[in-house]
């Protein structure tokens, strides 16, 4: 750790104070120890926040003193998670005739016709021939994942991709590599290197290469160079994997994802994944891709054979919400919730730099972690924020390096702008209490 410390000092801009130093190294050993014990891994151990009631704009949680709070938490990048007018009749009306579960796994007598059609409108949506759906976005990663690269294959899986693919890496059997994040020059450095040893492209030594991607990373904000990923994929002949559960309807000009933002032809892409929890407000994941791709995956994935599928009121939700994005439902609503969420993200970014913030994350993404660095104020700042009737949601290690703790904001089209207005007044007190304004920017990376 020690030596971590060392070697971000010379490659980065210096590291705070010496006292902060000490600090952090007396702390690490005690929070390892802490996260280690069984009971101290509970989700509450660092979250004051008990419940949340709704995925509203405005978001209740009971503490000592119930509270209605901005929410600038949830993943709503489209506002779709609240009562919506067009979806939730929809939804309510799909449990009257499908009942709210399915009790029975898609081969057995769980597919029902919301399902067919969610997956032929998922696929039209993204661009790809064909779609499958499952009932949970973390299942869609760990059970595809094993069912397309095995023994004697390699996966190539961005350092900080989530734990749903690396869980899907680890049990595919595959041998697994991990290249700097977001960074091609190491992905082809890592895929020479695997490669090449003096061979020709044709007498490499794996079955089958896949390299893993996101569209956005939700733990920094950062949209995926997708161009040059693919651009080094197509020289070593590897399968692209991109899971867009942060991009898709969060991105791009229709909504269309990272692919759609860059340019990037979908065919280069050979295998799309998504989750419907963030955009779309409602649970599970889909994978898109050849209909060949999709027949097989269905044919071994034990998620697909073995669980049950996905209930009829969340496909409900996701194909009403699709419709809208898509602008199926007859009206623009769609396209204004995307321009509202990339230019609702755009000023709340651009007034927390201004405001001498450090914040992660590119233009036009709605995830924007404000570094706390320190894991002391994890809990300092989102306490002044609830007391001030914003919720956010602070997070640090094991989920981020030890020393890059961040709060980190998604932002939504259902916010107005008195909305964020408010909640960057009291962003401000409260980085001012927390010494959170850098003059100029430190700048700091992963
Ligand atoms: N992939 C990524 C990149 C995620 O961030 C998440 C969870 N936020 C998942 C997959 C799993 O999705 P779900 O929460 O819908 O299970």
């Amino acid at each position: 750790f020690n030596q971590e410390i060392d070697s971000r000092k010379k490659g980065y801009a210096p590291l705070s104070r010496d006292l902060e130093d000490f600090y952090i190294r007396r702390m690490y050993t005690r929070v390892q120890e802490c996260f280690n014990r069984p009971i101290a891994s509970a989700p509450d151990t660092w979250m004051d926040v008990i419940e949340r009631v709704s995925c509203d704009r405005k978001t209740l949680i009971p503490t000592k003193k119930t509270r209605r709070c901005l929410n600038l938490g949830s993943y709503n990048y489209l506002g779709f998670a609240a009562k919506d007018v067009y979806c939730t009749p929809n939804v309510v009306e799909s449990i009257e005739k499908f009942g709210v579960s399915t009790c029975a796994s898609r081969v057995d007598c769980g597919t029902n016709i919301l399902h067919l059609a969610l997956e032929e409108l998922i696929a039209k949506f993204v661009g790809k021939p064909a779609a499958m759906v499952y009932g949970m976005g973390f299942a869609t990663n760990s059970s595809t994942i094993p069912a397309l690269v095995g023994k004697g294959g390699l996966i190539v899986s961005d350092k900080l991709n989530h734990s749903s693919i690396v869980v899907g890496a680890k049990a595919s059997g595959a041998n697994v590599k991990v290249f700097d994040h977001n960074s091609p020059s190491h992905l082809e450095k890592v895929l020479r290197e695997a490669i090449v040893k003096g061979q020709p492209l044709t007498h490499r030594p794996w079955k089958k290469i896949l390299v893993i991607v996101e569209g956005i990373y939700s733990m920094e904000g950062e949209i995926c160079r997708l161009r040059e990923i693919v651009a080094v994929t197509k020289r070593y002949k590897a399968y692209l994997y991109l899971d867009e559960a942060h991009s898709i309807g969060a991105i791009g000009k229709t909504g269309r994802g990272v692919c759609e933002l860059q340019g990037v032809n979908i065919d280069d892409v050979h295998v799309v994944m998504g989750t419907f929890t963030k955009s779309f407000g409602s649970c599970g994941g889909y994978i898109a891709g050849s209909k060949e791709l999709i027949h097989y995956i269905k044919s071994i994935s034990p998620a697909h054979l073995y669980a049950s599928s996905m209930p009829p009121p969340v496909a409900e939700q996701v194909i009403s919400a699709l419709k809208v994005t898509m602008g199926e439902d007859g009206t623009d609503r769609g396209i204004r919730k995307i321009t509202a969420v990339r230019e609702n993200s755009n000023y709340f970014r651009e007034e927390l730099r201004k405001m001498g913030c450090e914040v992660l994350g590119d233009e036009d993404s709605p995830v924007m972690p404000i570094m706390l660095y320190i894991p002391a104020k994890i809990a300092a700042f989102s306490n002044e924020c609830l007391q001030r009737n914003v919720a956010v949601v602070s997070v640090g290690f094991p989920a981020t390096h030890f020393l890059f703790s961040r709060a980190r904001i998604c932002i939504s089209a259902a916010h107005t702008r008195d909305d964020l207005d408010q909640a960057l007044q009291v962003i401000s007190e409260v980085c001012d209490i927390c010494q959170l304004k850098y003059n100029p920017p430190l700048r700091l990376t992963a």
